[in-house]
C-alpha cells in the first residue's frame, strides 16, 4: 500500500509507530454464512468470547478500583453485567445456529441491536450507555476474532487508537498497548487531551473523515510534534522515525537524570514544577521526574460516570492513593468541577459550573471536603476551589472547611483560588486577601476571554495580548496581597508560552505528569530578567502573532536545552 499523510492538530507531543486499532470496529463485519456442521462450534467460541471479556472487564475493574477510579469502575461492571446477560447470550447463540453468522459477527450484530434500542430512547443518560455497552461488543468480537494477537511486531507491539472522537470516558481505553491516539475531530483542550498529555501518549486531532478509512492493523507513524499521521509509511521513514524516537527518548533520560537538580533559572529566580493529575500512576510518574509536589489534581474525573453525589467513603476511595504518595508534601486538591464537558449522568441538563454547583449542595460540599481533610492531613494540603467568579464564593468554602476540620480534628488547609474565568482575574485583588494561593487556569481563561470554543480543533492562544493582560494583573494581585501564584493550564508545559508566564512573575508552573521532567530542564535554561523582559513587550503587542515572534528567542532556548 502507498504511503499517505494526513494532517490535523496536534494536542499532545511525541511520536509513535504502531498498528491502527479503530475504537469503533473490530474490522469489517464478515458476512460469510456458516455450514450447518460448523455453526455449534461457533457458537461456543462467541460464548467463550464474552465470557472472556467478562473476565477482562473485571480484572481491569478491580485495578482501577484499587486505584481509586470508581466510575471508571462502576462502567466496567455494567459491561461486565451485559457480557453476562442470558438475553444477550441466547441472543447471539441463536445468531450463529440459527441464522449461521461468525462468532465475531454475531456478538456485534447483535450488542449493536441492543445498543440501538438504547439510543433511539433519545436520553443522553442511555445514549452513553450505548457507547458502553458498543465497547463491550468491540472487545468481545476482537476475542473471537482472535485480533489481538500483533502480526509480525513491526510496530514494537504498540498500537494506535483510531476514533471519529473520544469522550473522556474513553480514556479507560487508554490502558494497556496504545501508544498513540488519531481522532479524525476532538480538541486540543478537550479532557481526553489532557490525559494523553498526562500520560505522555502523542495525540493528533482534527485528522479528518479519511482517518476512518483505514484499515485495522495498518501500520501508521503518529507525529504529535508535526500533527500528522502516516499510513503506510515507506520502510525508509520508519528507519528515520526509529531514530529520531530513540534520540527523543535518550534526551527525556537526560531529563530525567537532573531530576534532583534546583529548578532555578540561569540569574537564580526559583520557580517550582508540580504536577497536574488525576490518577495515582501519574503522581508516581511526576514524583520520579522530580515533581514537587501535585499542583492540580482534577478530582472530578473519577466521577465522569456517577449517578449520585460521590459519598464520602467514595470520595476517600478515590483520594487515599493519591494523598499517600504525597506526605508532607504540596497537595492541591480542587474540588469537583462539574459542568460543561465534565457533567456526570446525575447533573445532566444544570447550567452551572465548579464551585457554583457545590455551594448550590452544600451537604455535598461537605462530604467531599471531610473526605479530602482526613486523607490529605499528611500533606501540605491545598483546597483549591475551581471556577470562582466572586470572593463570596471563597468565604462560603471556607465556612465549611473550618467546622469539619474542628470536629474531625483536623488542620485547616491552605485555600486557593483557581483564576480561569475573566471575572476572577479581574477582580483578583479582591479574591486574593481570601486565599492563600491563586491557580491560573489558561485552558478556560484562554476561552473564556477570547470567545473561543474549547471543543475546537486548533491551538488555544493563551500568548494572545488579552489574556496576557489577564494572568499580569492575577500575578500583580497576588504580589500586593503577599500569596503565591501558580498556573496549572495546558500553557504550563506550552515551549511558546511558559517563559513568558515565568516572565509575568508565576511562582510554580503545574503540568502534566510526562512533562514534569522537561519543564524542569526548561526552567533552568531560561533567565528570568530577559523573560520579564519579552513578557512586558508581549503585553503591549497587537496580536497573537507579534507575540510569538518576539518569544520565538526564548522558545529556541528551551528547544536546544531538550
Ligand atoms: C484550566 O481551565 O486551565 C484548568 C486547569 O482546569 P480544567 O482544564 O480542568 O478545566
Ligand atoms: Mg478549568
Amino acid at each position: 500500500m502507498t504511503e499517505r499523510v494526513l494532517s490535523g492538530v496536534s494536542a499532545s507531543p511525541r511520536t509513535a509507530i504502531g498498528e491502527v486499532r479503530r475504537l469503533d470496529a473490530g474490522g469489517e463485519m464478515d458476512a460469510r454464512v456458516l455450514d450447518d456442521g460448523d455453526r455449534p462450534a461457533a457458537a461456543a467460541h462467541a460464548l467463550d468470547a464474552l465470557a472472556r471479556s467478562a473476565h477482562e472487564l473485571e480484572d481491569l475493574a478491580v485495578r482501577l478500583r484499587a486505584d481509586g477510579r470508581i466510575g471508571e469502575a462502576d462502567i466496567l461492571d455494567a459491561g461486565m453485567m451485559m457480557a453476562e446477560d442470558p438475553v444477550l447470550l441466547e441472543a447471539v447463540e441463536s445468531a450463529v445456529l440459527s441464522r449461521g453468522l461468525l462468532a465475531a459477527t454475531a456478538i456485534r450484530v447483535e450488542v449493536e441491536a441492543f445498543a440501538a434500542q438504547l439510543d433511539l430512547l433519545g436520553d443522553p443518560e442511555l445514549a452513553a450507555r450505548a457507547a458502553d455497552v458498543r465497547s463491550l461488543a468491540r472487545r468481545a468480537s476482537r476475542l473471537a476474532s482472535g485480533a489481538t494477537e500483533r502480526s509480525d511486531g513491526s510496530s514494537d507491539g504498540s498500537v494506535i487508537l483510531v476514533a471519529a472522537d473520544l469522550g473522556p470516558a474513553d480514556v479507560i481505553e487508554l490502558d494497556g498497548d496504545v501508544g498513540g491516539i488519531a481522532l479524525a475531530a476532538g480538541a486540543t483542550t478537550g479532557h481526553a487531551a489532557i490525559v494523553a498529555r498526562g500520560l505522555g501518549l502523542p495525540m493528533v486531532v482534527g485528522l479528518g473523515a479519511d482517518l476512518l478509512s483505514l484499515a485495522e492493523g495498518e501500520l501508521c507513524i503518529l507525529d504529535g510534534d508535526q500533527s500528522v499521521l502516516i499510513a503506510s509509511p515507506d520502510p525508509g521513514r520508519v528507519s528515520t522515525v526509529r531514530r529520531a524516537m530513540v534520540a527523543a527518548r535518550e534526551s527525556r533520560a537526560r531529563s530525567m537524570a537532573a531530576r534532583a537538580l534546583p529548578t532555578v533559572t540561569r540569574d537564580g529566580r526559583a520557580v517550582r514544577v508540580l504536577a497536574n493529575a488525576a490518577t495515582p500512576q501519574e503522581v508516581r510518574a511526576a514524583l520520579e521526574a522530580g515533581a514537587d509536589g501535585v499542583g492540580l489534581l482534577r478530582t472530578e474525573f473519577a466521577f465522569l460516570e456517577a449517578h449520585h453525589w460521590p459519598t464520602v467513603a467514595e470520595h476517600r476511595r478515590m483520594l487515599s492513593p493519591v494523598l499517600t504518595q504525597l506526605k508532607g508534601m504540596t497537595a492541591t486538591v480542587r474540588l469537583l468541577d462539574f459542568g460543561g464537558d465534565k457533567t456526570p449522568p446525575f447533573l445532566k441538563g444544570v447550567s452551572g459550573r465548579g464551585v457554583e454547583l457545590l455551594l448550590e449542595d452544600p451537604e455535598a460540599l461537605s462530604w467531599q471536603l471531610a473526605a479530602i481533610l482526613e486523607t490529605g492531613d499528611a500533606t501540605e494540603l491545598r483546597v483549591l476551589i475551581p471556577m470562582v467568579t466572586e470572593p463570596s464564593q471563597v468565604r462560603a468554602v471556607r465556612a465549611a472547611i473550618e467546622p469539619i476540620a474542628a470536629r474531625q480534628g483536623n488542620r485547616v488547609p491552605i485555600i486557593a483560588s483557581m483564576v480561569e474565568v475573566p471575572a476572577a482575574a479581574v477582580m483578583a485583588d479582591r479574591i486574593a486577601p481570601e486565599v492563600a494561593l491563586f491557580s491560573i487556569g489558561t485552558n478556560d481563561l484562554t476561552t473564556f476571554q477570547l470567545g473561543i470554543d474549547r471543543a475546537r480543533p486548533g491551538g488555544n492562544p493563551t500568548h494572545h495580548p488579552a489574556v496576557l493582560q489577564l494572568i499580569a494583573d492575577t500575578v500583580d494581585a497576588a504580589r500586593a496581597a503577599g500569596i503565591t501564584v501558580e498556573v496549572c493550564g495546558e500553557a504550563a508545559s506550552n515551549p511558546l508560552v511558559m517563559p513568558l508566564l515565568v516572565g509575568l512573575g508565576v511562582d510554580e508552573l503545574s503540568v502534566g505528569a510526562a512533562r514534569v521532567a522537561q519543564v524542569r530542564t526548561w526552567v533552568r535554561a531560561l533567565d528570568y530578567s530577559e523573560s520579564a523582559r519579552i513578557a512586558r513587550r508581549a503585553l503591549n503587542s497587537e496580536s497573537v502573532a507579534e507575540v510569538e515572534s518576539l518569544a520565538r528567542p526564548l522558545r529556541v532556548l528551551l528547544d536546544d536545552a531538550g
